[in-house]
């Protein structure tokens, strides 16, 4: 049977209030567990319509006695970013309070849940991936948090560190969908399924990017406790977690945001959360190396006219955009490339840019010299 959880946040000021509605799906405890969040940038409008259209097939799945496993949405990961306005302009990425990125440095539970499983863990994987889990749940609610951001990051931990499967939507600016994976390549076909399911155009896989994204931090914990265990305490890659890209940040249409619903429904029937499993289609994309993916760059101001149109294959070297300087109509135009071939997923919404931003993504296939260390893109 369904059910609401409210959780209130700490109030920014007297007066007003604040709160996270996650609609739990599920006995409490059965397994598999998926958790999904939406707009944790929350300035990311097309998530919240997917989770919108996510809750109303879950809760028809749900009418009719489907959940198998638990099921936690949150609809609206951010009701401190959806509260910021500046002159009439929403920004919802980073927090204005302190500046921080909404996605970056959420907490790491790995050391807190090895010293929870110290000398219990043995030689059975099933055994020991149930403890980790509970130490898991454990070990976050004993987070400590401090201000809004920190209450909002420890309520969702709490609810999502024991989940097999973590689903965290945002969008792009302009973009096709797409997802990042918390995978070596080597490892994609771990997640092949939601590639199949979504009918994500890319898979972009990373195994530690750097930066502490929400994804990442939730699967990352199950590798490092079995590197720090060793391998005669088998422990399994116990969460699948993606950051889903649902387009562009105007891509807002009902009709395509209840289809993306209906496909996450059946990735999760796939994976036993819920009966009715069928069989996943062609995958209509591929998976590559976050390292494969090119990041080009305004190298100075300028007027920011696209060249190329999302999903075009380009080639290495070929203009994807131009910048046009708005002052001097003779001045030649400075012509953007990327450094490798493949596909335009992703580019800039803002059209006058500033020296060093991201322009445009585009996806090759090997990875580039120099892509390395911090790969996420603030
Ligand atoms: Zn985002």
């Amino acid at each position: 049977m369904k059910r609401i959880e409210r959780v209130e946040l700490p109030s920014p000021s007297a007066g007003t209030r604040r709160e996270l509605v996650f609609h739990r799906y599920g006995g409490p405890g059965a397994a598999p567990k998926a958790y999904i969040q939406a707009s944790l940038h929350a300035d990311e409008t097309p998530a919240m319509l997917v989770a919108h259209h996510l809750v109303r097939a879950l809760d028809a799945a749900d009418g009719a006695g489907q959940i198998l496993g638990e099921i936690v949405v949150l609809p609206a990961a951010n009701p401190i970013g959806l509260d910021q306005e500046v002159a009439g302009s929403h920004l919802g990425r980073h927090d204005l309070a302190s500046g921080a990125n909404f996605n970056r440095h959420w907490p790491d539970l790995t050391q807190d849940a090895a010293r929870l499983l110290e000398a219990r863990l043995g030689p059975d994987e099933r055994a020991n991936e149930r403890m980790v889990r509970a130490a898991l749940a454990e070990a976050a609610c004993a987070l400590e948090a401090r201000g809004a951001l920190g209450h909002l990051k420890r309520a969702i931990v709490e609810r999502a560190a024991d989940a097999a499967i973590v689903l965290d939507l945002h969008c792009d600016a302009e973009a096709v969908l797409y997802f990042y994976l918390s995978r070596a390549i080597e490892d994609w076909r771990a997640g092949e399924d939601l590639l199949r399911h979504t009918g994500a155009r890319l898979a972009l896989l990373t195994e530690d990017p750097g930066g502490g994204s929400f994804d990442d931090t939730m699967s990352a914990t199950w590798r490092k406790l079995a590197e720090r265990f060793g391998a005669q305490i088998p422990i399994p890659r116990g969460c699948l977690a993606a950051t889903l890209e649902y387009r562009g940040q105007s891509d807002v249409r009902d009709e395509e945001a209840r289809a993306d619903a209906e496909n996450l429904v059946r990735f999760l029937a796939g994976r036993g959360v819920l009966s009715g499993g069928a069989d996943a289609p062609q995958a209509r994309g591929r998976a590559i190396a976050l390292e494969a993916v090119d990041i080009v760059r305004a190298p100075h101001a300028g007027i920011l006219v696209m060249a190329r149109a999302l999903g075009a294959m380009v080639a290495s070297g070929e203009t994807i955009a131009e910048l046009v300087d708005p002052g001097d109509p003779e001045a030649p135009r400075t012509k953007l490339s990327s450094r490798t071939a493949g596909m335009l997923f992703s580019h800039a919404r803002d059209r006058l840019v500033r020296p060093g931003a991201a322009i445009a993504k585009v996806a090759g296939t090997e990875p580039l010299p120099g892509r390395a260390g911090y790969l996420l893109d603030d």
